[in-house]
């Protein structure tokens, strides 16, 4: 497989570490907010590639997506709601879950919050390092990475040192710095913030900055350095990635990771999909306006991932005619019943497993991988339509659109999808009960209204024998 490394800005041959497997951490979200599809636009991209090296190499995967639950939005956010930090932030990251559950992300092996105690003390530690080679200074009760003393800095974001010092703005923080470049590695204690006590950093109480969690959260938890992969969105190439880099390479003196993936923006209308700008649906706007989460995955992997993808509903809606035209697709297939095998389908169907193999290793190419099962979508409706394809056909035809899916996550998802009732079980049961309350007080007008709210909401109630049974319209 070959994957565009950040770090050489060009095309590289990627293969496992040993045991055949990919340690890959990825920058998860920061919970002040739910999720928006643009952070999501990284995370699927993310779960394809692990679902590539997992389903069509044949690596092992263990990777890390972190929960940033302590920084100046979050305590900003706690503060406001009048909340303690963790229950603040405990509901960002259940809705985290349930919106990644629902967009067909595969769990990943560690989901660590920053502020659980191992993952801090990992932190103090990388900053006791970092002491003992040389690279913090103090003042004010913080403490700071001296960046003069790591002459690679700069190499991820590609950054010309004497450009940087000419003022520009390097970090948001108004704490005292010697040097614009510096940036905090633990902040000194300020009213109202929550903080830690670490007596080997040899400063009052404070508080983590945001690039030294990422750091002690990828070594602590995928192992000695280098990484395999460390991913985000092309936001973060400066300053996070390159802020980790000094961290963790200036702390164990080796490379921190020999891949850097960058996922380029969603955008709406020119502009970066971001909370700051007002501009942002979650999945539970997209679905109150009648769209399904399988839509919005095939939509965020409709790009290559290395392109900014611009979001629209006219594309999303565009994405649910795709899938349906999949969907009706398969649902034909299996009313195929003409006997018979067919060489010129089985050798179309080998040639788009092989485009899409050869796609999704070159640099993850979501656009062409789709681009080569609608072809074959195409092709083979109009060989059922000519009476050229066979019940012998269709076995193969269907492991194939098996393999696409368990690297896409598309199909699964809508089938999901299709398969859960429109309103939750517990949901129908209750109203049933309401229902049959309603007509025991001989309260027709309220029993029919329960009746044609689920029928509205796609769910049919049919009375039989003094009892009740629903089924989906
Ligand atoms: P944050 O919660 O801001 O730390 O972001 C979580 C992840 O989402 C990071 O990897 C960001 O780079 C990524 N991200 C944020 N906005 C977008 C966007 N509009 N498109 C793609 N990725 C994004
Ligand atoms: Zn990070």
């Amino acid at each position: 497989m070959r994957l565009y490394n950040t770090l050489s800005r060009s095309e590289e041959p990627f293969s496992p570490g040993p045991d055949n497997t990919v340690r890959m951490y990825t920058c998860g979200l920061t919970v002040y907010a739910r999720g928006h599809i643009g952070n999501f636009r990284t995370f699927v991209c993310v779960d394809v590639l692990r679902r590539t090296f997992k389903y069509l190499l044949g690596y092992r995967v263990k990777q890390v997506v972190n929960f940033t639950d302590v920084d100046d939005r979050t305590i900003a956010g706690a503060l406001k709601a009048g909340m303690d930090l963790r229950s603040y932030t405990d509901q960002y990251i259940a809705a985290f879950r349930d919106d990644a559950r629902s967009l067909g992300l595969e769990p990943a092996e560690e989901t660590p919050r920053a502020t659980d105690e191992a993952n801090l003390r990992a932190m103090a530690s990388m900053i006791a390092a970092l002491d003992k080679n040389g690279h913090t200074y103090r003042s004010d009760g913080s403490i700071y990475y001296r960046i003069s003393t790591l002459p690679a800095y700069g190499r991820l974001a590609r950054l010309d040192h004497e450009g940087m010092k000419d003022g520009a703005r390097v970090d948001s923080d108004s704490y005292a710095k010697e040097d614009a470049r510096d940036f905090v590695l633990w902040k000194g204690h300020r009213d109202g913030e929550p903080s830690w006590e670490f007596p080997q950093l040899g400063v009052t109480p404070g508080r983590p900055g945001w690039h030294i969690e990422c750091s002690a959260m990828a070594l602590r938890l995928l192992g000695e350095s280098p990484i395999d992969i460390h991913a985000g969105g092309v936001d973060l190439i400066f300053p996070h990635h390159e802020n980790e880099i000094a961290q963790s390479e200036g702390a164990t003196g080796k490379p921190f990771s020999r891949f850097w993936i960058h996922v380029e923006y969603l955008i709406v209308d020119e502009q970066k999909m971001s909370k700051s700008l007002g501009n942002t649906y979650t999945i539970s706007d997209v679905v109150a306006k009648g769209f399904r989460p399988s839509a919005v995955r095939l939509l965020l992997l409709s790009a290559h991932y290395r392109k900014q993808l611009n979001f629209t509903w006219d594309s999303l809606a565009a994405m649910e005619e795709s899938l349906r035209r999949l969907t009706d697709f398969l649902a034909r297939l299996g009313a195929v019943t003409r006997a018979g095998m067919h060489a010129e389908v089985s050798a179309r169907v080998d040639e788009a497993r092989k485009q899409f193999v050869d796609a999704m290793q070159d640099d993850l190419n979501t656009a062409a991988a789709l681009g080569a099962i609608f072809e074959l979508v195409r092709y083979l409706n109009s060989a059922i339509d000519s009476g050229q394809l066979g019940t012998g056909d269709v076995p193969g035809i269907r492991d194939t659109f098996a393999q696409f899916d368990r690297v896409l996550g598309v199909l699964s998802l809508r089938q999901a999808e299709d398969d859960r009732p429109p309103v939750p079980v517990d949901e129908i049961e209750r109203l049933i009960e309401e229902r049959h309350a309603a007509r025991r007080r001989r309260d027709f007008a309220a029993a029919d209204g329960i009746r044609s709210g689920l029928a509205a909401r796609g769910v049919l109630l049919e009375d039989s024998a003094g009892a009740t049974r629903w089924k989906r319209k």
